[in-house]
């Protein structure tokens, strides 16, 4: 069986009036139903070009990006974003910011509303149902974006350094949440961190980039058990030996 997304030999070079800018370079990985991977590398090394590409935001210079079977040539509700600040619309409710995006779409995949009321119960955020962003905590607005993009019911989530502006404690126990509404939807996701110990928190599989032009360096299945979250996976003794291991691959 192929994977859900398969990226093959993609390549990517910006073109601005003034020059030329090689982002990524024969990048090749698949990534499958229910799968978390994360793509960890240096500032500019192509990450962020990766997802956009990935969301039919930008067209590979070569190479192909294949959604089951199919050629990603423009955006579709195939692919959430999910970005580092989370864009909710302060001035709507939690509620109304849930559904934002099956107002605009009005596609027939789209869960309905009684299966979003349910993914607000269920994620903790009942009786918020009217409340204004800025009555929620970083954690509780990350969950608000995550709810907001699961709507839309997209076969692959994007998370670009989604936990980065949140403060240590506090991103600790959202990526434990996070990653439980992800695997507990079974949902296929696709993680860009510069934090090493977030990756090994989080991920089934970690790819590793060499500095720019974006190449594969290496990749890393991780051998957690399955009923691990991730604040259990830190405390995990193999947890150090494979930071360790990231960390050397990263210098
Ligand atoms: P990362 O997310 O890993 O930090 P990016 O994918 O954002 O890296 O960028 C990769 C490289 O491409 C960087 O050198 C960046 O400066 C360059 N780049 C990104 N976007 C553009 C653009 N729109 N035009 C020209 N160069 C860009
Ligand atoms: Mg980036």
């Amino acid at each position: 069986m192929n994977a859900l997304l398969e990226i093959k030999n993609v390549s990517l070079t910006y073109q601005t009036l003034k020059n030329e800018t090689e982002a990524i370079k024969n990048i090749s990985f698949g990534v499958n139903q229910g799968e978390f991977v994360s793509i960890v590398g240096p500032s500019g090394c192509g990450k962020t070009t990766i997802l956009s590409m990935i969301a039919g935001l930008l067209k590979p210079t070569s190479g192909e990006i294949l959604i089951e079977n199919e050629k990603v040539s423009k955006i579709t509700t195939n692919v959430g974003y999910m970005l580092q600040r989370d864009n909710l619309f302060e001035w709507l409710s939690v509620y109304q910011n849930v559904c934002v995006g099956i107002k605009i779409n009005k596609n027939k995949n789209c869960l309905s509303k009684e299966q979003l009321i349910a993914l607000i119960e269920k994620y903790g955020l009942s009786g918020f149902e009217k409340s204004k962003p800025a009555e929620l905590s970083g954690g509780m607005r990350q969950r608000v974006s995550l709810i907001r993009t699961l709507a839309l019911n997209p076969k692959i989530l994007l998370l670009d350094e989604p936990f980065s502006a949140l403060d240590y404690q506090t991103r600790l126990s959202v990526q434990n949440d996070i990653h439980s509404i992800i695997k507990s939807e079974n949902k296929t996701a696709i993680l860009v961190t510069h934090d090493i110990s977030e990756a090994i928190s989080m991920s089934d599989k970690i790819i590793i980039l060499t500095k720019r032009p974006g190449t594969i360096k290496k990749i890393i299945t991780l051998n957690f058990e399955k009923s691990l979250t991730p604040l259990e996976r830190r405390e995990n003794p193999v947890f150090n030996e494979y930071f360790k291991t990231l960390w050397e691959e990263l210098q």
